[in-house]
């Protein structure tokens, strides 16, 4: 997608006339040489604005259009959230299971993202990680990070694989860490804060605020991490909060929810036999006035925001 560039009032008649003479001749030249030259290159031209037109396009290619999407992305029993910033930057974080590489490059077409800035592997199970390879293989990628902790598993195996044939490096995924994500959005890390030998609480988790806006986004980070993320003292506020571990009741202890006071919710659940989500955490959600949204039910589950208000659209 290409951005449209704002226009500049020429003060100078001479200018004008000056830069319309050498558009004609560079369209002359272009239909000369066969070729043509695409007008909002040629706009970015002539108002002395393509050196700024050329590092804007290298670095956003969807318009944000001033507000924050952060995307819930419908990959059945997993996880994928993919987040575009005001000014168009992108992130992914995890990317469903190995059986949806696929449709994980499909909803990215959807959105027009060609670049991810941030890419995050919450942990290394095949439900989050598992379509990372193939958008690490298509896509051009910023930031990577994943926490600390090794699996011997085919599905990370192929990932790492895919990172290092395009030369890339993983950056470890810890609390306290800032992430770079452009001027409006701030994104802090806030787990894992101790290292375990357990994946699931090895979970980056994430959160975003924009403007008095905020999202917590937990990955799979159990009742151990929940503890882990209080002790530490962060903010833990957010008014949309992903519910840990697909509405597992191992994640999304009182004390953490009480503390999150979430406003809004999502469980990334589809057909599944664990029992997710589990009743125990829907009640759980239900008493505390949380508004609960849901991939198996309601499909790909978008929450934008201005900042200050919240927009919701969901698939079905
Ligand atoms: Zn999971």
């Amino acid at each position: 997608m290409r951005r449209q560039r704002r226009r500049r009032k020429s003060k100078q008649q001479n200018k004008w006339f000056m830069t319309v003479m050498v558009a004609v001749v560079l369209l002359i030249g272009s239909w000369l040489s066969g070729g043509s030259l695409e007008w909002d290159s040629m706009k970015g031209w002539l108002s002395g604005e393509i050196g700024d037109f050329a590092q804007g396009d290298a670095t956003t290619q969807v318009d944000g259009e001033g507000r924050l999407r952060v995307i819930f992305l419908d990959v059945g029993q997993g996880a994928s959230q993919l987040i575009i910033s005001p000014e168009g930057k992108t992130m992914l974080i995890d990317g469903g299971n190995n059986d949806k590489e696929e449709l994980m490059l499909s909803y990215l077409a959807r959105y027009g993202v060609k670049r991810l800035d941030i890419l995050i592997g919450t942990h290394p199970d095949a439900d989050h990680i598992g379509g990372l390879d193939k958008v690490v293989d298509h896509l051009e990628i910023g930031d990577i990070y994943m926490p600390r902790i090794q699996a011997n598993t085919k599905t990370y195996q192929s990932l790492l694989e895919s990172i290092q044939r395009k030369g890339l490096k993983v950056k470890t995924a810890k609390a306290g860490l800032d992430l770079a994500f452009g001027e409006q959005v701030r994104v802090k890390m806030l787990a894992p804060v101790a290292t375990t030998d357990d994946s699931n609480n090895m979970s980056a988790v994430v959160k975003l605020n924009y403007g008095s806006a905020s999202y917590l986004l937990t990955g799979d980070a159990g009742s151990e991490s929940e503890q882990a993320m209080i002790e530490s003292g962060a903010n833990l506020h957010a008014d949309v909060m992903l519910v840990g571990h697909h509405g597992s009741k191992s994640s999304t202890t009182q004390r953490f929810l009480q503390l999150v006071q979430p406003t809004y919710a999502v469980i990334q659940v589809g057909p599944n036999s664990y029992g997710h989500p589990t009743q125990t955490i829907l009640n759980r959600l239900d008493k505390q006035n949380v508004q609960t949204y849901r991939n198996d039910t309601q499909g790909t589950v978008e929450i934008t925001t201005d900042g200050r208000d919240y927009q919701i659209t969901t698939e079905k």
